[in-house]
């Protein structure tokens, strides 16, 4: 795709309740992150606008065929949507450009194929779900039916904006629910195409409604609706806690939380051409600017190739070259905003301080405009307790711990709360067979990292790193609630 002018970009900035765009008074300044331009005010739906939304997802899940017409047929129309969101990749790609970290190139590339492919997937899923049948007896029967939950929240975070929103919002209206969903506030606008998409596609209006808005306002009062049935959240493990707290607390509403991770990418020496090899550790770690819940933020790495593996690194990360999303020659992304780089920057800093050594990087780029830029990071001399070992940086910065053995890496790639994926690298499958069952994490990559068009493998985490899946019949599955029919037809 060719660079363009990021300001002819028509940004709008509303909610999309029962079809169609609602303005509101601007509350919420949305930067871009590529250059810090101050966008207008994003409005925020307080706890009556998020109730009007609820409301006529609800209205529309009881009174429009979504639910009720034959699976096939919603299977039709969601396969629609991904034609036209394919058809629109231009506009699509760089709405997500100027809306967020996601360089043009690859928003076109990626993220708009695998959030129309993501759809066709679960589209596909809609009448494929039986349910159990059984009898005790010739005169009786007892079966199980798979219904939907009605109204499912979501809330997605900023990170990759189309397709984390699409993971969420997919399989729930694959499953015939009806969805509300609050983008995140720093990357609001992409998602409203997607819905107006979804409606010319002929989702009756009402079935997908966006409210937009901060997480203590909007998303708390979207949890605590009493009608929303289900809450299916991507974010950080700390607001993970509190949804799953509001939505105990307001009635006991089941949970799929995608939450952060802090992943071990295990290189042995035997690690088969190992020049590939540090390219798939630079791009696990720099893709995004390693804003990616699944960034590989540890090295671990075999004594043996150690030194050579971190010196072919950092002349990997210097070849990247830093600038906005919209320039077709850049190949490393803003970070979203300047606090989160003094954030990012703020950990390695007091891990120098511990003792860290840094190799590579540790500076903020200058680019131009108020774009906030980080150099790719490597951070040797690190110890387990450090901020930058135990903490998501959710930055380009990777941090090396070298070991002999086999049981000395599985230790180190163990950490204790995060259990998000894990990467291994080695020639020897029977080791890498070991360590993908010793591993606790949710997701293992052998000699690869990273998904590509998997989408019947789900991705969830271990431990605090989530609970339920995306992606995969499981995420499908998730969004419907089984009923358990008994009946006795003796005369
Ligand atoms: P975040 O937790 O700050 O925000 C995520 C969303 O939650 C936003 O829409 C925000 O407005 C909302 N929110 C915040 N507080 C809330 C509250 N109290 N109640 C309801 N909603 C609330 O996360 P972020 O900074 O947008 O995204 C980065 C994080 O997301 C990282 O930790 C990353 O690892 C994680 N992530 C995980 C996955 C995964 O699949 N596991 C994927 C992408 C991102």
């Amino acid at each position: 795709m060719e660079g363009f002018d990021p300001n002819e970009v028509d940004v709008r900035m509303a909610h999309f309740i029962h079809g169609r765009l609602v303005e509101g008074a601007g509350e919420l300044p949305v930067q871009r992150p590529s250059d810090g331009r101050i966008y207008a005010a994003l409005p925020v739906a307080g706890a009556d606008l998020v109730d009007q939304a609820v409301q006529d997802a609800s209205r529309a899940f009881k009174t429009s065929d979504w639910s009720r017409c034959a699976p096939r047929e919603r299977a039709r129309i969601l396969r629609r949507w991904a034609d036209l969101i394919e058809a629109d990749v231009q506009t699509l790609a760089r709405l997500e450009a100027v809306g967020s970290t996601r360089p043009v190139k690859d928003a076109a590339s990626w993220d708009v194929p695998f959030t129309a492919d993501g759809i066709r997937f679960f589209a596909e899923w809609a009448d494929k779900i039986g349910g159990d049948v059984a009898a005790t007896r010739s005169d009786n029967l007892g079966m199980t039916i798979a219904e939907p939950y009605g109204v499912v929240g979501a809330i997605a975070p900023w990170n990759l904006p189309l397709v984390m929103a699409s993971w969420k919002v997919a399989p729930a209206l694959a499953a015939g629910n009806a969805v509300v969903l609050k983008p995140s506030e720093l990357t609001p606008f992409s998602v409203l195409r997607l819905a107006e998409l979804a409606v010319a596609a002929g989702v009756p209006a009402g079935i997908f409604n966006i409210v937009q808005g901060d997480g203590r306002t909007t998303g708390d009062a979207l949890c605590r609706h009493p009608q929303v049935a289900k809450m299916t959240f991507t974010g950080s493990t700390r607001t993970g806690a509190a949804i799953m707290a509001a939505c105990a607390e307001s009635g006991t509403k089941p949970v799929t939380l995608e939450l952060g991770g802090k992943s071990p990418q295990i290189v042995f020496a035997d690690a088969p051409d190992l020049e590939k090899t540090v390219r798939t550790v630079a791009r696990a770690i720099t893709l995004n600017a390693g804003q990616v819940c699944v960034a590989g933020s540890r090295l671990i790495v075999q004594r043996a190739v150690a030194e050579r593996f971190i010196e072919r690194l950092a002349a990997v990360f210097a070849e990247l070259q830093a600038g906005p999303t919209w320039d077709a020659g850049a190949s490393l992304s803003p970070i979203i905003n300047l606090r989160e780089m003094q954030r990012i920057d703020g950990i390695v800093q007091r891990g120098v301080a511990a003792g860290a050594e840094i190799v590579a990087g540790g500076r903020a780029i200058q680019v131009g405009g108020d774009g906030a830029y980080y150099q790719p990071t490597i951070l040797t001399r690190v110890d387990s307790a450090m901020d930058a070992v135990q903490n998501e940086i959710f930055g380009p910065v990777i941090t090396v711990q070298v070991f002999d053995d086999e049981d000395q890496a599985l230790a180190l790639a163990d950490h204790p709360d995060y259990g998000l994926a894990a990467g291994i690298h080695t020639a020897d499958i029977g080791r890498a067979m070991r360590l993908a069952r010793g591993i606790e994490a949710g997701t293992v990559w052998i000699n690869r990292y990273g998904r590509s068009a998997d989408y019947v493998i789900p991705t969830g985490g271990y431990k605090r790193s989530g609970i339920g899946k995306d992606l995969g019949r499981q995420a499908y599955e998730a969004n419907l609630h089984f009923k358990s029919v008994l009946v006795d037809f003796a005369a």
